[in-house]
């Protein structure tokens, strides 16, 4: 996921998806100009804003707080925590590993909705102690607004909906009873996508009732849960199905290459419209240099093909785009979401060994889950 990096806590990176100004925008108008003017109408609109954006500000570090925790009890946990990317209402913790048992699960799981309850908590009894003051009821109502805030981000995230932190709950306990983590995952996903139609159909009729600026959070929320559940259930198959198998029992060894001195239209006339390959490793005696593809033979015009070398259009070899023989599999089909390419060259000692394509992956998969279902 990309995102602004911001600032390291306890050696993690925090990022910021690029949809959190947005966000963040959005969350400061609907303070602004529905919440505090209904609770403070005495106040100006100056006012209104200025609570506005701080309590947009002080959401982002509560979501921060939580997400910090999960990590923090996961590292105690011994699981590495690279980076959190924060964004609509959570994060993502970048844990590098699945939890090994369900124990650990639930810890790492209640942990963060725990700490957001801590918050509200405290949030509350600091609005005690300003409230009686008439000159700090700006503050009085931006940390009564954070008390709010906090409680309703504990529960939120404690409705059983997988990847919600309640719905780790329940993949957690059903994992303990049945020693199942696809059965546990699919189990909370159901529930979290059904979650997700009952928050959307929740904001529609508070929509309908008057309520635009509450209902519209509650439709996107409901969509976000929705899509989430659905994408953390299809990762987890896939690692699962991928799981111990290594990169050379899935490449396959009779591989075409090409030298790097060699022109293009030679490259097109003897390879492309003879081959049905779309990427070559490149060439220069034994060693790979790079890999070629379609896609960059293309974005030379025609008519300097007789002038131009592989060499000059192809992708120089780097550690994103090539793969271990016995490395896993997992981290095969990783790089080609990360880098998009859906071929890409096998190296031992600086020779090509063979070639990993998209499909073979998805071949293994198709097969493992048509057996396993
Ligand atoms: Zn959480």
């Amino acid at each position: 996921m990309k995102g602004l990096k911001l600032f390291r806590v306890l050696g993690i990176q925090i990022s910021l998806n690029y949809t959190w100004f947005i966000v963040f925008g959005l969350i400061a108008w609907s303070l602004a100009s529905a919440y505090f003017p209904s609770r403070y109408p005495d106040l100006s609109s100056i006012a209104h804003w200025v609570m506005g954006f701080l309590g947009a500000f002080f959401l982002f570090l509560s979501v921060l707080v939580h997400e910090l925790t999960h990590s923090y009890i996961a590292k105690k946990e011994g699981m590495e925590v690279k980076e959190i990317t924060l964004f609509i209402f959570g994060g993502v913790s970048q844990l590098t590993k699945e939890p090994e048992d369900s124990k650990m699960e639930l810890k790492v799981a209640l942990g963060g909705p725990l700490s957001s309850l801590a918050l509200a908590f405290i949030f509350w009894i600091f609005s005690r102690i300003t409230s009686p003051m008439p000159h700090l009821i700006l503050i009085t109502g931006l940390l009564g607004y954070l008390t709010f805030i906090n409680l309703s981000l504990a529960i939120f995230n404690l409705i059983p909906g997988f990847p919600l932190d309640g719905g780790r709950v329940l993949r957690a306990l059903y994992w303990r009873k049945t020693g199942s983590l696809k059965k546990a995952t699919q189990i909370a996903s159901e529930a979290g996508k059904w979650f997700g139609v009952g928050i959307i159909l929740l904001g529609f009729f508070w929509i309908l009732k008057g309520d635009l600026i509450g209902g519209f959070w509650f439709v996107i929320i409901g969509i976000f849960l929705r899509s989430a559940a659905e994408g953390g259930l299809q990762q987890v198959v896939m690692k699962g199905a991928l799981e111990g198998v290594k990169v050379r029992e899935l490449m396959s060894r009779n591989i075409i290459s090409v030298p790097s001195s060699l022109r293009i239209d030679r490259l097109v006339e003897d390879f492309y419209l003879t081959h049905t390959h779309i990427t070559y490793p490149v060439l220069e005696g034994e060693k790979i240099i790079g890999i070629v593809t379609l896609k960059q033979v293309k974005e030379v015009p025609r008519d300097q093909w007789i002038d131009k070398t592989v060499k000059e259009v192809m992708m120089p070899i780097r550690e994103e785009i090539i793969l271990d023989p016995d490395g896993e599999a997992v981290d095969a089909l990783q790089k080609m979401i990360r880098t998009g390419e859906g071929r890409l060259p096998v190296v031992r000692d600086g020779k090509a060994v063979g070639m990993i394509t998209r499909r073979d992956l998805l071949n293994l998969l198709e097969i493992k889950t048509d057996l396993l279902e």
